[in-house]
């Protein structure tokens, strides 16, 4: 059995490792976007947010009895997150912007858990921490999830120019 605040401090190591897996993801895919300069934007925008979260998740942990360098379930989840973006080849920035989606509502459900938790514990420092970061994850859900039909679009738009000035050739 584990104390509420054992459980807490997991999960902020948890979460710490998320954000990491998300600093990797999202600078792999801001380096591979120049024909999608609004979205490379908004990647590059929420690469800041990500560093700042797992800066904070740091502070927390730090106060909360140190830190682990297990891996663990979040972070293997990414790892497959990751593996996909990995594996990505002409539709890669379709395929990337999917995966990014999944995962921003990944790191949603964690801050959800992560604040219950913090409820449980009566530890305010956690759930106000966890919902300011829940907040820039909602913001980068909901702009993949306006913009996605868009980037699919721009995507076909330029296979069937290349299709096009294929065959002239
Ligand atoms: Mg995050
Ligand atoms: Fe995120």
């Amino acid at each position: 059995m584990s104390t509420n605040a054992e459980i807490l401090a997991q999960w902020l190591r948890d979460a710490h490792a998320m954000e990491e897996q998300a600093e990797s993801m999202l600078k792999a895919q801001a380096s591979r976007l120049e024909n999608y300069p609004e979205l490379k934007a908004r990647i590059e925008q929420h690469l800041v947010e990500t560093q700042h979260q797992g800066e904070k998740l740091k502070g927390l942990l730090d106060d909360r009895g140190g830190r682990s360098l297990m891996k663990d379930m979040g972070g293997k989840v990414m790892a497959n997150m990751q593996g996909l973006a990995g594996s990505m080849a002409a539709d890669e920035v379709v395929k990337g912007a999917s995966a990014s989606y999944a995962f921003e509502n990944f790191e949603i459900a964690a801050y959800r858990s992560l604040i219950g938790a913090a409820e449980a514990c009566g530890d305010t420092q956690v759930k106000t921490v966890a919902e300011g970061i829940l907040k820039e994850e909602q913001a980068m859900a909901s702009w993949l999830e306006d913009h996605l039909p868009g980037i699919v679009k721009t995507y076909l738009q330029r296979e069937a120019a290349g299709a096009e000035y294929e065959s002239k050739r």
